[in-house]
């Protein structure tokens, strides 16, 4: 059991979560690049997702996280 929750916690550990949409990506070889955000490297899918952030990245922080509710 303990060890299926570490290898869900690797691959956590090594990727990073698209605040766009949600999806993980790969900070090695992110398929829509990165945007830096006060002081914040943020990863995307794609190019699409990447330029909806530079937009308005306040509104997409803010509901980032809040999944659930
Ligand atoms: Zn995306």
């Amino acid at each position: 059991m303990s060890s299926q929750f570490d290898r869900i916690f690797e691959i956590a550990e090594k990727n990073e979560i698209d605040p766009v949409c949600g999806m993980s990506v790969n900070p090695d070889q992110p398929s829509g690049g990165s945007h830096l955000h006060e002081g914040t490297i943020y990863y995307f899918c794609a190019n699409s997702c990447r330029i909806k952030f530079s937009e308005s990245p306040v509104y997409f922080l803010e509901n980032f996280g809040k999944h659930g509710h």
